[in-house]
């Protein structure tokens, strides 16, 4: 083995084992097995792959030295720009134990509910956290950010509401960035967006919604009930934008009639980090619950009658629903949601209302001064920032307040506003007083509050017993401890590559020198950040094979959708604005069908072969009945069936000829990086998963990045933003330039401690560990699609269905068993349906991938035994599954034993590995979707 000494903390298999692996599989080396997995026509040799544009490896010190240097380059002032970030003062108990704790940064989305228990918990109570502020029944856990929460509540508005009008009425008075997320929406929709100053009333005409925000931009608070009102009479739906915060003093729009309620949980607790990532919420009345895009978790019982949780209703909506989807949202921001739902916790409702107060009287105590020192504050009625006119003085003004450390933000020539918030202090309200050359002498006369609330929130258990930090402590380690997060076992999830998240990868996000960076700070402040992003965008290009990168999407569904615009806005300055066909093979993720949709794309489904690959005379025939107006086709590569299909060139080739566009979702880039790159294969442009193959933690279900690589041709078409003149696009994809900054230095360490040979070498090992599974299991379990020489690439695909026939054992009973083993299941029924997805990734060593196909072999077994009729069908360790400590007390009455049933790897006490206790047993989903319950159940349903 080559490459730095970090190379081989990542890496899980050592030389031995790695040989043991490859002479198993059959292959001499790692670039032997190269040769024989991937086509000839696209593999790149380890000394011509890109990878000799990186700078040589680096040790973990060696890099988070590099990365403070340049993080020490940013200035971090006080932020007073507002718009939608705010500075927040993360209790320390939160950092420790969520943000800097793998057992909850390294989970994955909660689909096997019974080893998840912790973050549903905790999810809910984000759920109820924004209902109970928001006054709505129903909230959702999470949206990618407020920008593009408000514009699912926009699409959102158009499917609930019964007006057939194109229009839907923004006021000018939203966040800039909000309204250009908005406009990039509403375009390929056919969205007509009316923008209007809603406090002169509605416009003319027909609408089918109205969004609005409150606080607003220019921190005005009004009070939108006239407006609602007005909009019902109309026919149209209303989404309100509210700050979580101000919620707290103001009334809830629910209760004032929204629709739909949107916003940002960042301030709860959640530092900037330069734009992101936070939690975004979007929150409905019970009568659109089922509109609701995202995940929603939701109350259920399990098989013992006991309140269990789980993801609800739209769980993998896209797998299902595809191009009739609600959105194309998969990876949320679960684990900065997470934080906002203990920061309420942690404060409660009175800790909140103080926190809120202390802000509305800072900004209160400044227009009072301002005001009586002749400075014009053009708002009564506001939360946190105040609004002044200063004609011809706002750039001095800002200058001024600059010199004092403070960022304010300059509306216009004649126009400042300042933001408080929770770190904001009696000093930093003079020093803004005084950058307005308005002395101490000019006494504050009192400024009237807002206090409209008059309805209770968070009045439930979770937002009052856990106050102290000792309670606290306990509460987010009894629910970690209900979970399987990577910090317990390999976690084996096709197409999602849980691979290591490593310590020295995760330091930089907590530092304050990006941490606390506004997102849109001056430019000057950010130099480090700005060399970060652009040494990340080169690594990206020259790892991709592409011209040009942009980190703004969120994740990599919002990678899709922002590759696909590019490709639309691509045929339409060419003319060509007919070319809207989007070709899907029928393998592909959900969201590649539900991305086309949001981009004004038509889908046309292309069919795959019985062996698993695209048709590529179904591919032909379809390019040429849609020949004229081809936009693309959204491959998967290797594919989802897990392999490098020979054919690529020539289905790259064949959409090329006609015209189209190639789009490779990226999600596969674990097969890929050092080995092939998609820019140079026949891709246009792709979208990559940074939360997959380059180490940001999954979070539990987010964060995630999903930058885009773009052949030079796309480049003008480059996601751009209302904020930031650097990036020169007119489409904005997320709230923030750089989307989820503060977390790019986990990727930036992974490719820089790992340099050119340990990534190439990361690949080449993850494809041998997928090898070596489907050879060690296909005994037990037919592997369903393999290529050339009957390999894999870095996943294989496991067939249940006949087992499932002739047993009635199905996926569901084998992955609820695998957590009796102490794992994590694989992927279930995708891409195919009663089948399982494995993805061991490079980071697990020989003894975890033998201990994990050990299980599974000794669960098919058991499967023999209920086969062979020694078990009933109804009554075996497998349909049982899982099994809880609480089940093994009082009389059993099965037919296997209680060290069957827990215990089925031998007693740790022997040796066997540690034992898992799942916290509930197997979860009746269909009755939580009957009987919908989304947010924290009432203290008496525990008893
Ligand atoms: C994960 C995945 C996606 C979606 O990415 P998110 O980051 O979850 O939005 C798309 N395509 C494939 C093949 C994936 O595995």
């Amino acid at each position: 083995m080559t490459g730095s000494s970090f190379t081989h903390r990542h890496i899980g298999p050592d030389n031995s084992e790695l040989g043991r692996i490859l002479s198993l599989i059959g292959a001499d080396s790692l670039d032997d097995l190269a040769r024989q997995v991937v086509p000839a026509g696209i593999l790149d040799g380890p000394q011509d792959n890109g990878l000799e544009a990186l700078p040589p490896a680096a040790s973990e010190h060696e890099v988070l030295a590099e990365l403070a240097a340049l993080a020490a380059e940013n200035t971090v002032a006080t932020s007073m720009i507002g718009l939608g970030y705010y500075d927040t003062l993360t209790p320390p108990v939160l950092v420790r134990n969520i943000l800097e704790n793998p057992a909850w940064y390294t989970a994955y989305t909660p689909y096997q509910p019974e080893i998840s228990q912790g973050r549903l918990e905790a999810l809910l109570n984000f759920q109820t956290m924004v209902s109970d502020l928001t006054g709505m029944e129903v909230a959702n856990a999470s949206m990618l950010d407020e920008s593009t929460a408000a514009a699912e509540a926009m699409t959102l508005l158009r499917r609930a509401g019964k007006s057939k009008s194109p229009r839907f009425v923004v006021d000018s008075d939203v966040f800039p960035q909000t309204a250009a997320v908005i406009a990039t929406r509403a375009e390929p929709l056919g969205i007509e967006i009316v923008t209007t100053d809603l406090a002169q009333g509605l416009p003319d005409g027909d609408f089918f919604g109205v969004l609005l925000q409150t606080p607003a931009a220019s921190g005005r608070v009004i009070d939108c009930t006239p407006l609602i009102e007005a909009a019902h009479e109309r026919g149209a739906l209303v989404a309100v934008g509210a700050d979580l915060l101000a919620l707290t003093l103001i009334a809830a729009p629910g209760e004032l009639g929204a629709d739909v309620c949107f916003g940002t949980t960042q301030r709860f607790g959640v530092p900037m980090g330069f734009g992101g990532p936070h939690a975004g919420y979007l929150a409905v009345h019970a009568k659109h619950a089922r509109q609701l895009p995202g995940r929603l978790v939701g109350v259920s019982k399990d098989a013992d009658g006991n309140l269990a949780y789980r993801l609800s209703l739209q769980t993998r909506e896209q797998h299902i629903r595809r191009e009739k989807a609600t959105s194309n949202i998969c990876t949320a921001q679960v684990l900065l949601a997470i934080i906002a739902a203990m920061y309420a916790s942690y404060h409660g409702a009175d800790g909140l209302r103080a926190i809120a107060s202390r802000v509305h009287g800072h900004a209160r105590t400044l227009a009072a001064a301002l005001r009586s020192g002749g400075v014009d504050v053009v708002h009564d009625k506001f939360f946190d920032t105040v609004l002044t006119s200063v004609p011809g003085r706002a750039a001095g003004v800002v200058a001024a307040a600059k010199e004092r450390g403070i960022n304010l933000r300059l509306v216009d020539d004649d126009h400042v506003a300042i933001a408080c918030d929770e770190a904001t202090t009696a000093d930093h309200v003079s020093a803004v007083r005084d950058a307005f050359g308005v002395d101490a002498s000019n006494a504050a006369k009192d400024w009237p509050e807002i206090d409209s609330r008059t309805s209770e929130y968070l009045t439930h258990p979770a937002f009052n017993r856990y106050r102290t930090e000792t309670a606290m402590m306990r509460y987010l380690r009894s629910l970690a401890d209900k979970d399987i997060a990577l910090d317990r076992s390999m976690i084996p999830l096709g197409s999602c590559t849980m691979k290591l998240n490593a310590a020295a990868e995760m330091e930089a996000i907590t530092w304050p020198t990006i941490s606390r960076l506004h997102p849109f700070a001056p430019a000057g402040d950010v130099p480090g950040m700005r060399k970060i992003i652009a040494s990340l965008e080169d690594w990206l290009v020259a790892i991709t094979g592409y011209d040009r990168v942009s980190v703004q999407p969120n994740a990599g569904s919002q990678g899709e959708y922002a590759g696909l615009l590019a490709i639309r806005e691509y045929h339409r300055s060419r003319g060509d604005s007919n070319r809207t066909v989007c070709l899907i093979p029928s393998s592909a993720h959900g969201t590649n069908a539900a991305s086309a949709v949001m981009a004004g794309m038509r889908v046309v489904v292309v069919s795959c072969r019985d062996n698993g690959d695209v048709d590529v005379d179904d591919l032909r025939a379809k390019v040429d009945a849609n020949a004229a107006d081809l936009a693309a086709i959204m491959l998967t590569y290797p594919s989802t069936h897990g392999v490098f299909e020979d054919e690529v060139g020539d289905i790259c080739a064949a959409v090329h000829d006609a015209g189209g566009q190639v789009y490779v979702d990226g999600a596969n880039l674990n097969a890929l990086v050092g080995v092939a790159r998609p820019g140079r294969f026949g891709g246009d442009v792709s979208h990559l998963n940074l939360h997959k193959t380059f180490c940001i933690p999954h979070g539990g279900g987010g964060p995630g990045v999903g930058p885009i690589g773009v052949r030079e041709h796309l480049a003008p078409f480059l996601p751009g933003h209302p904020l930031a003149d650097e990036l020169p696009g007119d489409l904005t994809i997320s709230g923030a330039p750089y989307g989820s900054a503060s977390i790019l230095p986990i990727t930036y360490a992974y490719i820089r401690m790992m340099g050119a040979e340990g990534l190439r070498e990361a690949t080449l090992t993850a494809i041998a560990s997928a090898n070596y599974i489907a050879a060690r299991l296909n005994d037990s379990y037919p592997v369903l699609y393999t290529g050339a020489g009957n390999r894999v690439a870095h996943e294989c695909i496991i067939d249940l269905r006949p087992i499932t026939k002739s047993t009635g054992v199905t996926v569901d009973d084998v992955a609820k068993r695998l957590a009796d083993y102490g794992f994590h299941a694989p992927t279930m029924s995708f891409p195919v349906a009663g089948t399982l997805m494995i993805e061991p990734t490079e980071s697990e060593n020989l003894d975890e991938i033998e201990a994990f196909c050990d299980a599974m072999i000794s669960i098919r077994a058991e499967i023999d035994k209920v086969a062979d009729g020694q078990w009933p069908a109804d009554d075996n360790p497998l349909r049982s599954a899982p099994h809880t400590a609480e089940c093994l007390v009082g009389d059993w009455e099965h037919s296997y034993d209680r060290l069957v049933a827990v215990y089925p790897n031998g007693l740790p006490s022997a040796g066997a590995r540690a034992k898992v206790w799942p916290a509930v047993r197997r979860i009746d989903g269909a009755f939580g979707d009957r009987n919908l319950v989304c947010s924290c159940p009432p203290i008496e349903a525990f008893a």
